[in-house]
């Protein structure tokens, strides 16, 4: 068997089309641009890309954005006075603020600082509360995008057993919650593992499901990979690597072609998971847009 590859790149091309359209029609109508600010503090390498990479999907859906780069000794008092504009200025409908802050800056202050109309990456407490309970949100783009994965790539969910690796606030936990919902494109038997698991393989093995967020490169072999799973690889690691370019590729969590001969499908890394979280944010960022205007929420919205 050789996985059928879910092409994560090509979905998010399709999805980026669908949200310019309506960005065009929703400007057009309203004399409103969907607005996203960034704000970047320190120069860590992958968030500059990760930027780079959501500023450029921005300008593609028709939307404006700015970015404010602040040098890594800022204070949070710094980065606050930023997002206490922007909270309150009418053209920002969406801030993100670039993950990780250096050590100093306490990330829960400034998620928290974040009002939830605008909190597009889905992190402050009461979008996640909403989640939980299965009201209307903003969703965390990383579990959305992979939900939106899996329903686009014809993946029965309802009834499958889910096995999610790793369990941090913005993927593992929200991913879980997303998937155990009892709703469309959900509906799953989920079970969350994590560093105390005693044996990973042993749990991973019951996956119908298995999706792999650990930041750990190709951690996951065959040998702990059902015969037939569906594997979804949210890793992005950095592997030294004298022969590319750049003196470094990117691996993911999962042992990419061992596992792709026992699963019947899997996302690749890069062009998986990754793309489908920008344009997750880009759907934000255009539902934010739509809520400002007391408009009917946007068609390409889904209910979390
Ligand atoms: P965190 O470091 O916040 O969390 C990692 C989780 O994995 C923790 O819950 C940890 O367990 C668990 N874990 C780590 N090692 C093991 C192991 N050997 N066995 C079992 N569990 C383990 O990571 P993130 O969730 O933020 O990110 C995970 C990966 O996904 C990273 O590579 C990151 O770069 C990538 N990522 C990719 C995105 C995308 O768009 N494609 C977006 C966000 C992240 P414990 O809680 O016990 O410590």
């Amino acid at each position: 068997m050789s996985a059928t590859i879910l092409d994560g790149s090509a979905i998010a091309s399709v999805m980026k089309e669908e949200i310019r359209r309506e960005t065009a029609a929703f400007t057009a109508r309203t004399g409103i641009r969907p607005g996203l600010a960034f704000l970047l503090v320190g120069d860590n390498p992958a968030a500059l890309s990760y930027v780079a990479s959501k500023e450029r999907a921005c300008a593609h859906c028709g939307f404006s954005s700015r970015t404010v780069r602040l040098p890594a000794t800022s204070s949070l008092s710094d980065v606050l006075e930023y997002l206490d504009a922007w909270n309150i200025d009418p053209d920002v409908h969406g801030i993100l603020v670039q993950l990780p802050l250096p050590a100093h800056i306490s990330e829960e202050r400034v998620i928290n600082a974040i009002t939830p109309r605008k909190d597009v990456d889905g992190f402050h407490p009461v979008n996640l509360g909403k989640l939980v309970l299965g009201q209307e949100c903003f969703r965390p783009c990383t579990p959305a995008g992979i939900q939106e994965l899996l329903i686009r790539s014809g993946v029965e969910i309802s009834g499958r057993h889910v096995v999610v690796v790793g369990r941090s606030n913005i993927v593992g936990k929200p991913m879980a919650i997303m998937l155990m919902q009892k709703a469309a494109g959900a509906n799953a038997v989920v079970t969350v593992a994590h560093t105390a698991a005693q044996d990973l393989g042993s749990v991973t093995r019951l996956a119908d499901i298995l999706i792999v967020a650990i930041g750990k490169p190709a951690a996951i072999t065959a040998d702990m990979v059902r015969e037939g799973a569906v594997v979804i690889d949210v890793g992005i690691n950095r592997v030294p690597d004298p022969d590319a370019p750049k003196g470094y590729r990117i691996q993911g969590d999962v042992d990419f072609e061992p596992v792709r001969l026992k699963a019947s499908a899997m996302t690749p890394v890069p062009g998986g998971v990754g793309p489908m979280t920008i344009v997750m944010l880009m759907r934000n960022t255009l539902q934010a847009a739509y809520r400002a205007t007391g408009s009917n929420d946007s068609p390409a919205s889904r209910k979390g």
